[in-house]
């Protein structure tokens, strides 16, 4: 320990339930309850947290929009010896939540970082999603505008692995309906609520996915999308050799390989659709 560091406090950071409160560990209740400062997202939310565990220790707002600002003090306060937990509103901090600013200024000042772990809804879903492979590309969470979210479902399309991202409740509709032109109609899960009472999860392909999804939707998403079947390297890239391509694939119909088409060459469906017509079942 040099004699900079000698004098600090620890970072503690935190996680929490992603729902079912029944599920935070007993090492996280001992460090909440043994440090000088929580920093949380929202002092509401967490406070119903520490009441349910009977911890008056207390809270600070440290939220994505000053995450910037909020971390130098959080940082002066560690470096005058104080033990700080960081949680977020659930789950893991730092995964696609406020977090990876102070851990970094943390580090680079040689404070004491501890990670106690816990829920995720990514790690939760993964347990049930029966992958058999273990690899995976998690995405986060799509955008919020149209053009972008189409921009970044266009750039998982040619990945190999199964991809998972969040979404909220008012854009899952559309979230699903833009992965599905993006990325055709793939097999894939959705899981809702998880831990929760009205906790559910379905399969099926995107389309299926999709039209189960329309109207009013209540509580938080965790979508995985599997790979496309046919992610091969020997799949052409002109427009008259993929639609003969595609048409040699087992139980693919015209519509489906318009849509897959269309994500491929980023052209619009109704070039590709009056093309298809002339070559298919030629
Ligand atoms: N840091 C958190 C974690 O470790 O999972 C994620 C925080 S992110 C702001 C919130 C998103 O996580 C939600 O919009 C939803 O996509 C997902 N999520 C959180 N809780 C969930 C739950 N109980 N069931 C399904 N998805 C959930």
């Amino acid at each position: 320990m040099t004699e900079k560091t000698r004098n600090n406090g620890t970072l503690y950071v935190v996680a929490t339930p992603i729902g079912n409160l029944e599920e935070i560990s007993p090492r996280a209740v001992k460090v909440l309850q043994s440090v000088d400062l929580i920093a949380c997202e929202d002092t509401r939310h967490t406070k119903k947290l520490l009441n349910y565990l009977g911890i008056s220790q207390p809270l600070t707002s440290y939220y994505r929009e000053k995450e910037q600002q909020k971390a130098k003090n959080l940082l002066q306060k560690l470096q005058d010896g104080k033990k700080i937990a960081m949680v977020s509103d659930a789950g893991t901090p730092g995964i696609s939540d406020p977090g990876a600013i102070l851990v970094n200024m943390a580090r680079h000042a040689g404070i004491p970082i501890v990670p106690i772990s816990g829920p995720s809804a990514l790690t939760t879903a993964l347990s049930i999603a029966g992958l058999e492979d273990s690899q995976f590309f998690f995405a986060g969470f799509p955008p919020a505008k149209k053009k972008a979210r189409k921009t970044f479902f266009k750039q998982l399309a040619h990945l190999p692995w199964p991809i998972i991202f969040y979404e909220s409740p008012h854009r899952i509709e559309q979230s699903l309906q833009d992965c599905l032109h993006c990325l055709g109609d793939r097999q894939g899960m959705l899981f809702r609520e998880l831990t929760k009472i009205h906790e559910e999860y379905r399969q099926g392909s995107l389309s299926e996915l999709a039209t189960g999804c329309t109207g009013k939707n209540r509580g938080e998403f965790v979508v995985l999308v599997k790979p496309a079947p046919d992610n091969t390297t020997d799949k052409p890239e002109d427009l008259d050799e993929l639609i003969l391509w595609y048409q040699s694939r087992p139980d693919m119909t015209l519509k489906d390989a318009v849509q897959r088409i269309a994500a491929d060459l980023d052209l619009p469906r109704t070039r590709i659709y009056k093309k298809a017509l002339t070559l298919w079942k030629k």
